[in-house]
């Protein structure tokens, strides 16, 4: 069964109505590429172009800005599982170095290109889970 939060945009969404944003839920469904409210449209318009806004419930996304922070955890994941990965094969399989370079560079930039923009949906989830507010709000108080 899927679960669908009412549209925050919506005449019913009201403070009393409004759903709990589950951070679980809103950080797969951006690890997903899907619409952190929603789960249904797209997160992505290109390869890590956020949509300026869902196309199935309307909820603004273009607001929020990952930034840096998808690359700084892709790495960290990449880099950990790649290292423990190369020196576990060295210590068990002791391969010719044009054998590790053959296998782990591929592997590591094809694992990051992979996770990269999922890491970026589940990032700009958990920012809509949280509540957060866009810079635009900031820029706008100013
Ligand atoms: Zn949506």
């Amino acid at each position: 069964m899927k679960m669908i939060d009412p549209p925050p945009d919506s005449a019913a969404f009201t403070a009393t109505t409004a759903p709990v944003r589950s951070r679980r839920r809103s950080l797969m469904r951006g690890f997903c590429r899907r619409c952190p409210a929603c789960g249904g449209g797209a997160l992505f318009a290109g390869y890590l172009r956020v949509r300026p806004a869902c196309t199935d419930c309307g909820q603004v996304l273009e607001t929020f800005r990952a930034d840096d922070a998808p690359a700084y955890f892709t790495v960290a994941i990449v880099g950990h599982a790649a290292v423990f990965g190369a020196l576990l094969s060295e210590q068990n399989l002791a391969p010719p170095l044009w054998a590790q370079a053959g296998f782990w560079l591929p592997a590591t930039l094809i694992a990051t290109l992979a996770l990269l923009p999922r890491v970026k949906g589940a990032l700009i989830g958990l920012q809509w889970a949280l509540d957060l507010k866009p810079y635009a709000a900031f820029d706008a108080e100013e």
